[in-house]
């Protein structure tokens, strides 16, 4: 399996050139030559097969030799060792859990099998400088990779924050774990600490100096496992409902990267419904669907932070998946886009009547359920279903919740023994002169 740079100005490279560079070097995404595609014998065989066995033949094609199975088998069985249940909020409406992982986010998945991947890629030329991993994040990224790739033999992290911007929680999740971690606390916005790694990535002197490379879902070691979630559901999906009920999926959106790993497994063979976006106010991809025009827009901060994003970098990919045909798009992609008002009422509705609490993303993804299915439902008395993925757990987004729900949330054991951990952070200006000055001293 090759990969190809959807910008067509670099050379197709293998899995492992991918994973380590993460962006082409003409600055685009890289794209499977050809999409791996499942015969209904293997479809059938995935009904029942174990999450670890299930993993391994699906990202095989990927990895495309780079990586021996015995490790690859481990990589697999390490990346997805925690649950990832379907439970009922309503009669319709199921609820995929993805926030069962060591940060209670479902980027836990991606951000290990990423570092496991350079992990053994390091160990294989030992005689190469390690990899550095850049990485901006606004909260739930920077948790994900420091959990994911904390130990991690030849791989360095560098996790820039914007000071007093993220969750308490989510800091101390970023500024706790010491060894091959480094976070740094930026004295300014997330815009800040993302313009300061993409220069970063630019810089001759730090090229020279380091192996970067970034951790975000651009990269397709990330994004690529992601499409996991979706074979797991679909397990699941066909015990409650058997394998001739579709199962439409609603995911909350901000970069597209996770909906885009599902509509890849869908093109590989795997019987899936009809995919919602289910955007917050940042809604360039909803506007897009109604008018087919793509107009960027500075993101706006909205309740669920994670999904601000004025310009979803994997939307590109989608496009490719559809080869670019508009009209083909449309009959598998729907999208809507909800305000704040309505988003916390729904954490507060949807747990007085039906007894679940929502984080944020979740409710966004609820209201865009509702909405699809009452569109959609037929009078022939099939009942329509779906399936949201609640990408985070509730207890990250504490203000916005508890005042929703009018009580406090439990804090999962998985995350109270943060609380007496000390934050270790560098204090950083702003400013990509003082950021490069601080990893030339280092380096
Ligand atoms: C990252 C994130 C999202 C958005 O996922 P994309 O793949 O960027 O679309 C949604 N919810 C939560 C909680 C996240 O952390």
């Amino acid at each position: 399996m090759q990969y190809y740079s959807l910008a067509k100005q670099s050379p197709q490279v293998d899995f492992k050139t991918a994973a380590i560079t993460g962006q082409a070097p003409d600055k685009g995404l890289y794209f499977p030559t050809q999409i791996p595609v499942f015969t209904a014998q293997q479809i059938e065989r995935f009904k029942t097969l174990d999450k670890a066995s299930l993993a391994f033949e699906v990202m095989k094609p990927y990895v495309g030799g780079c990586i021996d199975d015995a490790s690859l088998q481990q990589i697999c069985a390490e990346t997805i060792h925690f649950d990832f249940p379907l439970v009922p909020i309503t009669d319709t409406i199921l609820s995929l859990e993805l926030f069962h992982g060591p940060t209670l986010a479902f980027k836990d998945v991606g951000a290990r099998f990423m570092s496991r991947c350079l992990g053994y890629f390091s160990k294989q030329a030992r005689a190469e400088k390690p990899s550095t991993v850049l990485v901006a994040t606004s909260g739930d990224t920077g948790g994900a990779v420091a959990n994911g790739f904390l130990g991690v033999q030849g791989v360095d992290v560098i996790i820039l924050y914007p000071k007093g911007k993220v969750s308490p929680i989510q800091e101390l999740q970023l500024t706790t774990c010491g060894q091959n971690i480094t976070a740094l606390e930026v004295e300014g916005s997330f815009d800040d600490c993302q313009a300061m790694v993409k220069d970063a990535f630019m810089d001759a002197d730090l090229n020279a100096s380091y192996n970067l490379t970034s951790a975000n879902s651009i990269n397709v070691a990330r994004w690529l496992p992601q499409q996991l979630y979706y074979f797991f559901a679909w397990q699941q999906w066909i015990k409650l409902y058997g394998d001739t009920t579709p199962m439409h999926i609603v995911v909350p959106s901000g970069n597209f990267g996770n909906i885009c790993a599902g509509m890849m497994a869908k093109a590989s063979g795997l019987p899936l419904g009809h995919f919602v976006a289910a955007c917050n106010a940042n809604d360039v991809v909803t506007r897009y669907l109604a008018s087919e025009k793509y107009e960027v827009r500075k993101a706006v901060a909205t309740v669920s932070n994670a999904m601000d994003v004025g310009n979803p970098s994997n939307f590109v990919r989608i496009l490719e998946i559809m080869q670019n045909n508009f009209a083909s798009l449309t009959k598998v992609l729907s999208s809507y886009s909800f305000d704040d008002a309505h988003t916390a009422s729904t954490i507060h509705s949807v747990y007085k009547t039906h007894n679940y609490i929502l984080d944020p993303h979740g409710a966004v993804a609820f209201l865009a359920a509702e909405k699809y299915l009452a569109e959609n439902s037929n009078s022939t008395g099939n009942i329509a279903r779906a399936i949201i993925l609640e990408t985070a757990h509730p207890v990250k987004f504490p203000e916005v919740v508890e005042q929703s729900i009018e009580q406090k949330i439990e804090i999962p054991a998985s995350v109270a023994f943060l609380l007496d951990k000390q934050k270790v952070s560098i204090p950083m200006q702003p400013s990509f002169d003082a950021f490069k000055s601080w990893m030339l001293g280092k380096a």
